[in-house]
């Protein structure tokens, strides 16, 4: 379904697909890198037609740009390449849909689309706050994602969903913001609310999910959200003007029945649906 072989980039799409294949912050089990090749090839397995969101992929217009060739070894030179390429998506008119790769990628594809639209909300699924300052000494670390963001975008333009592990310091960073928000149905609804017609960038953790559902992730938590769940979660998003997407943090060896390739295919189903319809 997103296969990068036959893929022309220079002809005109709204949405462009980049493999961002990188792991070298992660802190706990390794194999992110291999998330966007997994996600191609589970999506094969995948219907075009989503019955919940009445639409089908078919009727959407995107590419896949196929992975960036991210150099080994500097992190700073391989967030730099995924940069560029989501600049160039976004210079080129396509909205920009990162596949990591580990949580870090987002970084660059946020501060890249906010070059681009001004003071844009970003929407963050995840099971980790991501809000450290540092994790061990690194301020460049897949857990201090959201709290770089922050550095340049505002806390206050954060919404946070599904977190259910962080410490003492990040909940307390993220009550003081009030960045915390549910999947409850007025929490929906409220967020909706308050994104109104601003921006959005949705950045999709695939650890938010349960483990028992998404075991190919690097760092499994438990209590995490079902299919329904974020289902519901999507179908809230339409007609939300979405101008960044990334779907992150699959490790797909790490789950010997496939099963999170085909979740991880299923959510980017779903996102390219409600961004490009
Ligand atoms: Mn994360
Ligand atoms: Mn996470």
């Amino acid at each position: 379904m997103f296969d990068s072989t036959d893929c022309d980039i220079s002809k005109s799409h709204s949405i462009r697909i980049i493999g961002a294949p990188f792991d070298g912050t992660v802190s706990f089990r390794p194999g992110a890198r291999f998330g966007p090749a997994a996600i191609r090839e589970a999506s094969d397995g995948l219907e075009t037609w989503s019955p919940v969101l009445d639409a089908d992929l078919e009727s959407v217009s995107y590419a896949d740009a196929g992975d960036l060739d991210l150099p080994m070894g500097s992190v700073e030179a391989a967030l730099a390449v995924v940069h560029e390429a989501v600049a160039d998506a976004l210079n080129d008119g396509a909205t920009p849909f990162v596949l990591g790769g580990e949580h870090l990628v987002s970084l660059p594809a946020i501060r890249a689309v906010c070059e681009r639209h001004p003071d844009p909300v970003v929407i963050q699924l995840d099971a980790h706050a991501d809000q450290r300052e540092d994790y061990m000494g690194v301020r460049l670390s897949h857990a201090c994602v959201m709290r770089r963001v922050g550095d340049f975008l505002g806390q206050e333009r954060i919404r946070q969903l599904g977190i259910r592990s962080g410490t003492r310091e990040e909940y307390g960073l993220m009550q003081h913001h009030g960045t915390l928000t549910t999947f409850r149905a007025e929490d929906l609804e409220a967020l909706k609310y308050w994104i109104g017609e601003q921006p959005v960038y949705l950045t999709v953790d695939l650890d938010v999910f349960d483990p028992a559902c998404m075991p190919g992730t690097g760092t499994p938590e438990p209590g995490g959200i079902d299919w329904w769940t974020f289902q519901r979660f999507i179908q809230t998003m339409q007609g939300c003007n979405l101008v960044g997407m990334d779907v992150v943090e699959l490790a797909p060896q790490l789950d010997a029945s496939a099963c999170s390739s085909v979740l991880a295919a299923k959510v980017v189903r779903e996102m390219l649906l409600v961004a490009g319809s």
